[in-house]
């Protein structure tokens, strides 16, 4: 069975139409699957939504979280509670066509136990986002070594993948790079980036950088060996400053240089600033690992066999 995993936050008008949409593209497949909806607490009627759907369709399941966490905690609260053989995570907005899904499956039937869906074109976004997304996918496929420039959440995974995935502890999982990182026998599908369905795009910008500082922290320690590589050109730099202000004292002609010592003294200032700054990231991060706190909570779920809950 494919247990099809749909992260949703405030999607009410579209997961009715995402549920029908996937149902009917696995029905004709002949795929024997279930939906399993994640509202990651929602404030609008999501959940009615998916309960209400749990009640008519046998294959629909949804867990409800006691409120906001996240997409990544959603994913992984998906595959934890999946019962398929194999998973696909796929967006409720309809962003990934679900033709797609029936692609991944066949790879798996092969053998494959990864399957990425490999955005062959981004869609419509706008020229500002579309650069951050470049710059952020550069740095964290330089540092981590993987190519997750066109890369995306959705993509299906064998139950080996799945549970290799669940036994990470980690607080910050990167789901679209640590699905990577995984290895297993990988495969990869394009897809077209569709027009959001309906309603609007969860991200704020500030939601974005700070997506973007906790995933580049949590895959790489490379910003911190960049304070070493900024401390050493310091050095560089005030040995030679160093060894013209003894030779200017030494030859009498010491006074002055005023604008150098402040321009020095800012600018290792700021430097020191900065690096604490990044080392205080880090601890930070060290700090919430450290604190294991679930990722998520459950506060409900619906559909499927009862005994069974989650
Ligand atoms: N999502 C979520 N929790 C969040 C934000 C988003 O579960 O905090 C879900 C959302 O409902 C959708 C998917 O993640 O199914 C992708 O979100 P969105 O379409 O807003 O992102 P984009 O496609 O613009 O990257
Ligand atoms: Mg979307």
């Amino acid at each position: 069975m494919l247990s099809v995993i749909i992260p949703a936050y405030n999607e009410e008008e579209n997961i009715a139409p995402a549920a029908r949409a996937i149902g009917a593209v696995l029905r004709d497949a002949e795929i024997s699957y279930e939906l399993l909806f994640v509202n990651d607490g929602s404030a609008d009627e999501s959940w009615r939504v998916i309960r209400t759907l749990s009640e008519t369709d046998p294959a629909v399941r949804g867990l409800c979280f006691s409120r906001n966490f996240g997409k990544e905690a959603a994913i992984f609260a998906g595959i934890a509670a999946a019962r398929g053989d194999c998973c696909v995570v796929i967006d409720c907005d309809l962003q990934h066509p679900p033709e797609k899904i029936v692609d991944m499956y066949r790879l798996w039937e092969q053998g494959f136990e990864v399957i990425e869906g490999v955005k062959a074109s981004r869609g419509k976004e706008s020229a500002g986002y579309g650069l951050a997304a470049r710059v952020f996918y550069r740095l964290i496929s330089k540092s981590t070594g993987m190519d997750l420039m066109n890369a995306s959440d959705f993509r299906l995974l064998d139950r080996k993948a799945m549970d290799s995935l669940l036994s990470m502890g980690e607080q910050h999982a990167f789901f679209r790079a640590l699905s990577s990182w995984i290895g297993f026998r990988t495969a990869t599908v394009e897809f077209d980036v569709q027009p959001r369905a309906a309603g609007q795009t969860k991200w704020t910008t500030r939601a974005l950088v700070r997506y973007a500082l906790t995933n580049i922290t949590s895959f790489t320690t490379a910003p911190m060996q960049l304070i070493t590589v900024m401390g050493v050109i310091t050095l560089v730099v005030s040995v030679i400053m160093g060894v013209v202000a003894l030779w200017q004292k030494f030859s009498g002609v010491a006074l002055g240089g005023f604008t150098t010592v402040i321009i020095l003294q800012l600018f290792t200032g700021s430097l020191v600033m900065m690096s604490l700054g990044i080392i205080g990231h880090y601890l930070a991060k060290i700090y919430d690992e450290i604190k294991a706190r679930p990722r998520y909570i459950i506060s409900d779920c619906c559909g499927g066999k009862q005994e069974d809950k989650p």
